[in-house]
């Protein structure tokens, strides 16, 4: 799902948006003339892969997304505000990157997790 920045006004307006099985719901306001706000929250599941036996494991997502979004180029001043240079807000990425961000690192599943005291496991 994609939203056009020019669409979006200063009145905040509801956003639903499911993919890969995570459910973003919240609303989306202009705060000024390249930028907007997304305050929302993801919900869902995500499946993930035991980096030690490659095992699947079901990861639960309940965060809360503060977001700001620009149509340009924001450079390295502002790392917080997410570029969308195109000029659409993509939700379908806003959500890919925020389920990377929380599967970052390693996952080990509920097995290897216990056997974890006995494993010379590398930070
Ligand atoms: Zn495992």
């Amino acid at each position: 799902m994609k939203i056009a920045f020019h669409k979006i006004s200063r009145r905040p307006v509801e956003i639903e948006h499911t993919l890969n099985g995570c459910h973003l719901k919240g609303d989306i306001k202009r705060v000024s003339a390249h930028e907007v706000e997304l305050n929302a929250t993801l919900n869902g599941v995500t499946q993930l892969y035991c980096d030690r036996c490659g095992k699947s494991i079901d990861r639960d997502i309940n965060t809360k997304l503060q977001l700001k979004l620009s149509d340009r180029a924001v450079g390295m001043d502002d790392l917080d505000t997410i570029e969308f240079a195109d000029g659409f807000v993509d939700f379908d990425y806003l959500i890919d990157s925020e389920i990377n961000l929380l599967s970052a690192g390693y996952n080990y599943c509920s097995e290897c997790k216990s056997s974890s005291d006995e494993l010379d496991i590398e930070y």
